[in-house]
């Protein structure tokens, strides 16, 4: 999500004169677009404010001073602070308020007057939002939700990205064709509760996900959608059906279940139980057997005893996960979990989560073990490591690498998998026939400055 908002500040940052710089130093102006969900997130941030201070200060020949900004979710949860903790900083805004940069960087060049701004208006940011610049990527992001109303006891989000809202099933639709005409293959529908998306629909009533699905999966050229992150509450029969019927929607889900004890599930108020979950795979398994699963767990998580965690293992062994984030508890400041009394001792944390990531690693190297040998479709996404070798990504987000021309780029082929490594597979294109043009392929952004 932060990738593709860091985008978007490029998209409006080039109008009044700046470009995408790969490196701080020279910059006219660098962004720390930050998350808050790891642990330590604000302090990782100072830190990094540290090392760009020098710059402010000893500038480079012939170059003003550039301008620094904080945006993202320390900037909305640290906002004032971060001006006085580092004074050298010169703008703070959050994730709803970007869309104001350029009136902000106007701002701050003409009074020199610093600026947070860590509001959250009213207004919908996407309508102020101007068309993405080309960027020939073959895989794109597309957000189409933002923030969440569920409250999880140990999450951030509803209060640094604030209340759920969707976009226009239109404007989602009008952006997925731009992309497509700029050379897209694959689209991820983004949101922090992406299946929580519901919206007017073109000809009246409601949408939610399942039919938007169904809606882009029309667009000619557009060969995979995929969606990201998802509620185990919010997935609804259409949904999962569509797991079954609507080809271009890849067979990876990832759908965090966190734990799999009821108790524990309840105390994280994540208002689904085990059983809810279970019954939710299976009937993605019946809709589509191949569905390859991913997760996310917390382990430690307050009154978490033994017995709790023993059915965390439990679920895990009976569903059987192809890939999965597991992470120790810690607690985030203002969050209700941080306060709840019975933290679990550190070393239980650890011993546990050792425990946790033993059985999630054995299984996801038997999932890759299981693609040895067979023939899957491979979206190429561009040069491999090596020369000679291209990459892609099988339906089930596996990077895959082969020797093959560049003008693959761009083409879903037929890949025959002839060696499993920790976390990629190698193999051999099965057809390699029309060329393929790589007309529209451009470097891909990442920093921003002019
Ligand atoms: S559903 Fe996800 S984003 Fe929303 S509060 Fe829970 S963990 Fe956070």
């Amino acid at each position: 999500m932060n990738a593709y908002d860091s985008d978007r500040m490029a998209d409006l940052l080039v109008p009044i004169g700046y470009e995408v710089s790969q490196a701080p130093d020279g910059a006219d102006m660098i962004i720390l677009n930050t998350c808050h969900i790891r642990e330590k997130a604000a302090e990782k941030v100072y830190s990094e404010l540290g090392r760009l201070a020098p710059l402010k200060a000893d500038v480079i020949a012939g170059h003003k001073a550039p301008l620094i900004a904080v945006a993202g979710c320390v900037a909305q949860a640290e906002g004032q602070q971060i001006l006085e903790r580092a004074p050298y900083v010169d703008l703070v805004f959050g994730p709803q308020t970007y869309h104001r940069l350029p009136e902000m960087v106007e701002s701050v060049l003409r009074t020199g007057k610093r600026i947070v701004d860590t509001d959250f208006p009213a207004d919908d940011k996407f309508d102020f939002l101007p068309e993405e610049r080309s960027s020939g990527d073959v895989s794109r992001f597309l957000t189409i939700q933002e923030g969440c109303d569920r409250f999880c006891t140990f999450c951030v989000v509803p209060y640094t990205r604030g209340a759920e809202q969707s976009r226009s099933a239109q404007s989602i639709a009008a952006d997925a064709k731009a992309m497509v005409s700029d050379g897209a293959r694959e689209i991820t529908l983004l949101g922090q509760n992406v299946n929580a998306w519901h919206g007017d629909a073109p000809s009246g009533g409601e949408w939610r996900l399942g039919r938007l699905i169904r809606h882009l999966a029309e667009i000619a050229g557009l060969d995979r959608i995929r969606y990201t992150t998802s509620h185990p509450s919010d997935m609804d029969d259409e949904l999962i059906s569509a797991h079954g019927d609507v080809p271009q929607l890849m067979p990876f889900l990832h759908l965090p279940v966190q734990s799999g004890s009821d108790k524990i599930l309840a105390a994280m108020n994540r208002r689904h139980n085990a059983k809810d979950y279970r019954r939710t795979i299976d009937k993605l398994r019946h809709h589509c057997p191949e569905i390859a699963l991913s997760s996310d767990f917390i382990v430690g998580f307050p009154g978490e005893e033994d017995s709790d965690f023993a059915k965390t293992l439990g679920l895990v062994t009976e569903i059987g996960f192809a890939q999965s984030y597991s992470f120790k508890y810690s607690a985030r400041a203002g969050t209700p979990a941080a306060d709840q009394g019975r933290q679990v001792d550190e070393d239980v944390k650890n011993e546990r989560l050792a425990g946790l990531q033993q059985l999630l690693r054995a299984q996801q190297d038997s999932f890759l073990q299981t693609q040895l040998g067979m023939t899957v479709d491979v979206l190429f996404e561009g040069a491999g490591k090596r020369r000679g070798q291209v990459v892609g990504r099988s339906p089930f987000m596996h990077p895959v690498h082969v020797e093959a021309p560049d003008r693959l780029v761009g083409s879903v082929r037929s890949v025959r998998i002839q060696k499993c490594f920790a976390n990629s597979l190698r193999g051999e294109v099965q057809t390699i026939s029309a060329p393929v043009s790589t007309e529209h392929l451009g470097p891909s952004a990442e920093g921003i400055c002019a």
